[in-house]
């Protein structure tokens, strides 16, 4: 693909600059030169849901625009409909949404919000935020603080807040149980050994991925880890705030990710699938409790972001969310992804380079190690994600490199393979192809 000629955009890796995208359609984008890749990375940032140029998408923001695209302080049908069929969507009990315009703004608003909760319920000591290690939930420094990935919070410490972090559900390089042969979900009581450690007094809220994104891709807990998490979080009257930004609105085969462990969490903050890219759009869902507080106590969450809710992205939100129940996308990306992680465990998952292969629907991971038997990482500087990827997008295959870091977080490599939920089987065929193609080149590389 090629880059932006003479770029003065100050990107994020100023030694390779971003490829220059000219457009897309379905589950295909096109460079400037005119080159075609198949997109398996939904657009790079696991944003993609129901793929580019949808006709239906494009209408409603036509109309939208035409009619109204910002109303400030006011309330619109789009935003007040959109509400609805979230909560529709989110799990029983949970009714309210607050939008945002992404979802950094998401977290920040579900940690305000959980804060927010306690104060109203006469109980103003509890503030904290337990996170855990492996974790992203977002760039603004709240949300860093939360975040447990040492890549993005090395060059910005200290951390506006010093929130606490719980052992990551690691079992590829569990520290805690991993030498024995059952899983003695060892990582979800450190989740209160955190709380215990903080006083219970101060926790207002532990914040997780149902199953990791950036920070460890397609990192799924081991079974009962959330019904131990969530037990402990009602016994010390912790909220549990479940991020699905990346993980939700269908992308590991359920509306959202923690429903595949049988829990309920207190909130859930959207971001990325919930707009499909078309426009910036996030979402916080609460349970119906945590807004009755809010409703009886001092009746205000004095809150908000300029272009939070504005009619244009939740008209986008309203007609992504019924293209994916229209067409049964959320059962596809269960199907399809389902046969995806099999098929990439199949052709990679014995090569001497790969450590694991995991992940659940359209959220792939895979950790590439040095040495299988000791799980040895690669040095950060050989970047062996990074090379996989470039090597898929010279043969017109687009995956996720990681953003690195996740032996220790930040030695190691752990990247994705997050395509579309209209992903067709033969477009999975192809991108394995590609895949399997690229581990053997760049393995020649190294060796
Ligand atoms: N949480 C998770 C799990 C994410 O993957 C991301 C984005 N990668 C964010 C939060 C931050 O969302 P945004 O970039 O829209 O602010």
């Amino acid at each position: 693909m090629s880059t932006s000629p003479a770029s003065q955009v100050f990107h994020r890796d100023l030694l390779h600059p971003a490829p220059a995208v000219d457009r897309a359609s379905g589950v295909h984008v096109w460079d400037v030169d005119g080159n075609r890749y198949l997109d398996a990375s939904s657009g790079g940032n696991i944003v993609i849901s129901i793929g580019y140029g949808v006709q239906d998408v494009l209408d409603a923001m036509a109309e939208q625009a035409a009619k109204v695209s910002f109303c400030g302080q006011f309330t619109s049908e789009p935003q007040e409909q959109l509400a609805r069929e979230l909560a529709d969507f989110a799990p029983e009990g949970m009714d309210y949404v607050r939008f945002t315009s992404g979802g950094s703004e998401a977290n920040e608003t579900a940690i305000k919000l959980a804060r927010h909760y306690f104060v109203e319920s006469g109980k103003p000591s509890k503030h904290k935020i337990v996170g855990r290690w492996r974790s992203y939930h977002g760039n603004t420094l709240g949300a860093l603080s939360a975040t447990g990935h040492v890549m993005r919070r090395v060059s910005y410490a200290p951390m506006l807040l010093p929130f606490a972090h719980a052992a990551p559900p690691y079992r590829y390089r569990c520290t805690l149980c991993a030498q024995s042969d059952a899983c003695t979900l060892s990582c979800a009581d450190d989740v209160e050994r955190v709380i215990l450690n903080e006083g219970p007094e101060h926790v207002a809220a532990f914040i997780a991925e149902p199953v990791v994104g950036a920070a460890a891709m397609g990192m799924v807990p081991p079974e009962g880890y959330f019904e131990r998490v969530r037990e402990i979080c009602d016994e010390y009257d912790v909220l549990l705030i479940v991020d699905e930004v990346l993980s939700g609105m269908g992308r590991t085969g359920r509306n959202f990710a923690i429903e595949h462990f049988g829990v309920v969490p207190d909130l859930i903050t959207c971001g990325k699938g919930i707009s499909s890219g078309y426009s910036p759009l996030g979402a916080v869902i609460a349970r119906n409790e945590i807004y009755d507080a809010v409703a009886a106590g001092s009746g205000m969450f004095e809150h908000g972001f300029t272009y939070g809710g504005n009619p244009l992205s939740c008209a986008v939100g309203l007609a992504v969310l019924r293209h994916i129940e229209k067409h049964d996308l959320v059962a596809r990306a269960g199907d399809v992804g389902g046969y995806l992680i099999d098929e990439i465990r199949a052709a990679i998952g014995d090569h001497p380079l790969i450590g694991e292969v995991s992940g659940l629907g359209m959220l792939a991971g895979i950790e590439v190690v040095s040495d299988r038997t000791t799980k040895e990482p690669f040095p950060y500087e050989l970047g062996v994600s990074k090379r996989i990827a470039r090597k898929c997008q010279e043969r017109g295959v687009l995956i996720n490199p990681s953003f690195s870091g996740n032996a220790d977080g930040y030695r190691g490599d752990r990247f994705g393979v997050c395509p579309p939920y209209i992903f067709e089987r033969a477009d999975v065929d192809h991108t394995v192809a590609v895949l399997a193609e690229a581990v053997a080149d760049v393995a020649a590389e190294l060796a």
